[in-house]
């Protein structure tokens, strides 16, 4: 039997609902249930993917080739259960479909309305591409009281009702206010918006309550009183100072205890939160620190660069050490020298990125890495960089560049038109549309033999997520390769370089794809874990 938990949010946006999905999953999982997590986004692009990251925060990948949003990310890395294009839709999706049946005549001449046709949809997708999970738990994004939310909170409500209490379950997040000059608690914004929904025809079954200081009583009394439901199922989510704590928070507030209540399963027996506590331990206590320039865009806004700042975490939780991010705008590195920021770092890491604005930036931060021995993590756009720099610094092709960019005499990176995916050729031309027509998802890379990638991966096939319209171009592989750069990753059709890497250097690869997307904090991902131990040889060096 699978039973869906609804998890809204109220008053304000940046709860943490994401996280609170993704502990709650874990929680769930460590009493030995199966889960699936699934986010309902109200707004209208079809997929994030034509977001900026400063609007939107990072695309999160799937496997399967989804642009997704980044709390898919969260779920993954809080349960390691592989997110898929069926966990994520947005209004845009639901809509652009609706109105293609529409179009197909497949409504057979009736009205082609929001109810039922738009809730319809919404329903299907909630409940489509299951196996058989224990639990699935549905986040909807946005704020109570939104008017994109309502079709899906209406959707949720239908579902509620035809689900029944057995299967299914509300959760709301509100915040709970501290006033200062009143010294007080406020609870009347998790009133208000209980009210909003309720109106909405939604009862929540269990609260949970952000806010910076512990609940009384009192205030847990009043909340329950006014919202209606159990005193034991108002949760306070207090700040923690690891996002990996948050598990083991809500654990001790009894969130897993309500839900196990609400659904009448056991309860005598605790879940089992070693992994959470060990990672905690971990985090909290390590036994020395790394200092990482990260050399971007988006720095600004973290949340652009989330799953990437995570690996970095986990890669530091395997080396027990802390990581510390510097991060750099790389247009800096245009106007000034790049030695009085990077001299200090341990690594350097240019993340993936876009456009040319920025681009010899990162490209001077790579000739800093690879002179000074200092190890080098380029992913995606930071590997097209490594290559760009190879070729002009090393192999003395001056005019090396991306056509990202405009004509290059050197078009060391190009756009391919035609790759294989399995069975299927996809193709691309100049003047496609920019939504989902990127290399996207897992595909495999075959690593060579007695390489440095052969041996951290310990493998010798690997299979990791893209996102990029752009690829090294193999034509320029012995030139490069006589400049030392060799080509230690390919596809298994050996047309696209996948990895590269510096044999003479202390570390140095530039990979293709996004490894961060896999990375969780019980399983590291290995390059992140090898990148870190250099990091920590290098700080023992300066
Ligand atoms: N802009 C580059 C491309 O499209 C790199 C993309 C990325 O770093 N994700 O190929």
């Amino acid at each position: 039997m699978t039973r869906f938990i609804f998890i809204t949010g109220g008053v304000v946006s940046s709860l943490g609902k994401g996280l609170a999905s993704a502990a709650l999953g874990a929680l769930l999982q460590a009493r030995g249930y199966s889960v699936r997590l699934r986010k309902l986004d109200p707004y209208l692009n079809v997929d994030p993917g034509t977001m900026s990251p400063f609007q939107h925060g990072e695309v999160y990948v799937t496997d399967d080739g989804a642009e997704t949003d980044l709390d898919l990310g969260h779920y993954e890395r809080f349960t390691g259960v592989p997110s898929r294009q069926s966990d994520n839709v947005t209004t845009g999706r639901i809509y652009s479909d609706v109105i293609a049946k529409e179009r197909r005549g497949d409504y057979l001449g009736a009205t082609v309305q929001v109810i039922p046709h738009v809730t319809d949809a919404i329903k299907e997708f909630v409940q489509e591409d299951l196996n058989g999970e224990d639990f699935v738990l549905c986040e909807i994004g946005g704020t109570v009281g939104d008017i994109e939310s309502l079709p899906f909170l209406e959707a949720i409500r239908q579902l509620g009702n035809e689900l029944g209490p057995d299967c299914s379950m509300f959760m709301h997040l509100t915040l709970v206010p501290f006033i200062a000059a009143a010294g007080e608690l406020k609870t009347k914004p998790t009133q208000h918006s209980v009210k909003e929904l309720l109106g909405l025809g939604i009862q929540p079954h269990v609260l949970i309550c952000r806010m910076e200081q512990q609940m009384p009583e009192a205030e847990r009394r009043k909340i329950a009183l006014f919202c209606n439901v159990r005193q034991d199922s108002v949760i306070p989510g207090l700040d923690v100072d690891s996002i990996y704590a948050v598990p083991m928070a809500y654990h001790e507030q009894g969130l897993d205890t309500v839900v196990c209540h609400h659904f009448r399963l056991p309860i005598d027996k605790k879940p089992s939160l070693r992994i959470w506590s060990d990672i905690v331990e971990a985090v909290r206590k390590p036994e020395g620190q790394v200092t990482i320039a990260v050399v971007g865009k988006y720095v600004q806004l973290p949340d652009a660069y989330k799953s990437l700042s995570e690996a970095l975490t986990h890669g530091g939780i395997a080396n027990n050490v802390e990581v510390k991010l510097d991060w750099i705008d790389s247009e800096i590195f245009e106007r000034e020298d790049v030695v009085q920021h990077l001299d200090h770092v341990h690594g350097i890491l240019v993340p993936g990125g876009f456009g040319e604005r920025g681009s010899e930036g990162k490209i001077k931060a790579v000739q800093f890495a690879r002179e000074r021995n200092v190890p080098y993590f380029g992913i995606c756009f930071g590997m097209q960089m490594a290559v760009i720099e190879a070729a002009r610094n090393i192999a003395g092709l001056a005019g090396a560049s991306s056509t990202e960019f405009g004509h290059a005499k050197d078009p060391v990176v190009g756009l391919m038109t035609e790759w294989s995916k399995g069975e299927d050729v996809e193709q691309r031309g100049e003047e496609d549309d920019l939504g989902g027509t990127m290399r996207l998802g897992a595909y495999p890379c075959d690593l060579l033999p007695g390489t440095r990638v052969a041996d951290i991966y310990r493998s010798s096939s690997v299979s990791e997520r893209h996102r990029h319209r752009y690829e090294v171009n193999i034509g320029y592989r012995e030139e490069l390769e006589q400049a030392g750069l060799k080509f230690s990753g390919l596809s298994p059709d050996a047309i696209l370089p996948e990895i590269v890497e510096y044999e003479d250097h202390p570390w140095f690869i530039g990979v293709q794809f996004h490894p961060e997307l896999k990375s969780k904090p019980f399983d590291p991902h290995p390059l992140f874990t090898s990148f870190i131990a250099a990091a920590v040889a290098q700080s023992r060096l300066v």
